[in-house]
């Protein structure tokens, strides 16, 4: 048995190691060229407050999330099912009464969504949950895939539906604006909706990386070391060379990070690629903004449904996990899809303004900006049919292997599923 390097410590190359460790693979090493564990799935301590980088979710019913993590050591605290749709300064609740039956008179009444459009959404729900998450990944509802934004015309949404809470729901997950992206998505989501909570770690989503971290010895793991090159000779990988110029035997080299390095190494060592691994990448900003005074109830995920405005979704995140704050402050996640070409002073005034339309009594000049993060790459574009055009785990050289989100899906679920697939390869080899 061969030594294995990893590179890269996301969430693709944590659980390629889990699985290789589980699968009784002891010598492998797993670098990471920033100073701790989750690449973009991450929580950094500022003043006290727990601030994801970015705002991100963990779907519970995920089939990778089920075998991979240990869900109850994670301490988890779920959002409410549905949203709180924001118009004209006024909040509609549309929840789902199904899964939370507090929810379902203000549901039931909600003027911005109708009677047809509420059955619709019953209608979906049962049709995806006759097929397997699998099937509905790769197939959506069968057919042949479209965009988001035909496929909800063509099945009968109303516009009004659309404008009002799908659109800006489904903007918010995929941060596509335009939704562009595969129907096979929307309805791989609104499936994971229907099956599990949406959830967050009570301490961030940091936690489900120091989880799977959790699984290495230290000897295990190097941070701060950077990969400059993977080496190759005669078709075959035989190791990788660190920035610091250190070089390490490996049997097997695995690739597990963003795609925009991977990309680069593909183009380098190899002389015909068949299927390139997409960089072209999706931009999301995310401000955090505490004040010592609650606006909402409940952990709803606010929606913009006015059509217009820097702000996609909001949620008062100390209603769903009042660990992310310390005591007396309440901690907001604000979204604005995309980088938007104002500095940061303009971009957190009009974030202000908006919001002072909705609560016009609220002192939000106290609102005061944590942190804001501008993210280049949160996910990759995945249109209608991309999953026939990613690469695969194996590369065309002899032990080197992609594992990253981009080689199945842009998510967590993506990047655990892409860093199994890796670990299985390995494991096979040594059986063969
Ligand atoms: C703001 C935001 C919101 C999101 N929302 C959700 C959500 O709600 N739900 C969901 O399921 N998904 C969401 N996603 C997507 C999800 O976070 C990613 O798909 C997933 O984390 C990708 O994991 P990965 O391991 O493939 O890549 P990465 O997390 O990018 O990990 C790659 C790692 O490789 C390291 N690395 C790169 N180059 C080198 C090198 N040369 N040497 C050593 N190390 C290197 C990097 O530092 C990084 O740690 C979101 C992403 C963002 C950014």
């Amino acid at each position: 048995m061969g030594k294995v390097v990893i590179i890269g410590a996301g969430l693709a190359g944590l659980t390629c190691a889990k699985v290789l460790k589980q699968g009784g693979w002891q010598d492998l090493l797993l670098l990471e060229k920033s100073d701790g564990p989750g690449g973009r799935v991450c929580t950094d301590r500022v003043e006290g407050f727990r601030l994801d980088r970015g705002f991100q979710v963990l779907f519970t019913a995920y089939p990778g999330v089920q075998r991979h993590l240990n869900l109850s050591a994670l301490n988890l605290r779920r959002y409410r099912p549905g949203a709180v749709l924001v118009k004209g300064g006024r909040l509609f609740l549309l929840g789902d009464p199904l899964r939370d039956p507090a929810s379902g008179i203000p549901s039931l009444l909600n003027p911005l969504a109708s009677w047809q459009d509420k059955l619709r959404i019953l209608q979906l729900r049962a049709q995806l949950a006759r097929r397997s998450s699998e099937q509905v990944f790769r197939q959506g509802l069968g057919g042949e895939d479209t965009s988001i934004r035909q496929f909800l015309q063509r099945y009968g949404f109303s516009a009004a539906i659309c404008e009002h809470f799908l659109y800006p729901f489904y903007r918010g997950i995929l941060l596509d604006p335009d939704l562009d992206s595969s129907a096979c998505l929307f309805a791989f989501y609104f499936k994971m909706m229907a099956e599990g909570p949406v959830v967050t770690p009570a301490l961030g989503m940091g936690e489900i990386a120091r989880q799977l971290a959790g699984h290495l010895l230290p000897e295990q793991v190097r941070y701060q070391t950077t990969v400059e090159q993977i080496l190759v000779q005669g078709g075959k990988v035989r190791g990788i060379r660190t920035r610091a110029g250190e070089e390490i035997a490996a049997e097997w080299v695995i690739c597990a990070t963003d795609a925009l390095q991977a990309r680069a190494w593909q183009q380098t060592l190899l002389k015909q690629v068949s299927v390139p691994i997409p960089t072209q990448g999706r931009a999301v900003t995310c401000l955090y903004f505490s004040a010592p005074f609650s606006l909402t109830r409940g952990g709803y995920i606010h929606l913009n449904a006015n059509g217009r405005g820097w702000i996609n979704n909001w949620v008062e995140l100390t209603q769903v996990s009042p660990q992310l704050a310390p005591a007396g402050q309440h901690l907001y996640s604000v979204v604005v899809l995309g980088d938007p070409p104002l500095a940061e002073e303009e971009l957190v005034q009009a974030c202000r303004q908006e919001l002072q339309v909705v609560f016009p009594k609220a002192p939000l000049q106290q609102l005061q900006l944590v942190r804001m993060y501008r993210i280049p790459f949160a996910q990759f574009v995945q249109p209608p049919g991309f999953q026939a055009h990613l690469p695969t785990a194996f590369s065309g050289i002899q032990g080197l292997l992609w594992a990253g989100e981009y080689t199945h899906q842009s998510s967590i679920e993506g990047s655990l599923r892409s860093g199994e697939q890796a670990a299985e390869w390995v494991l096979k080899s040594r059986g063969a």
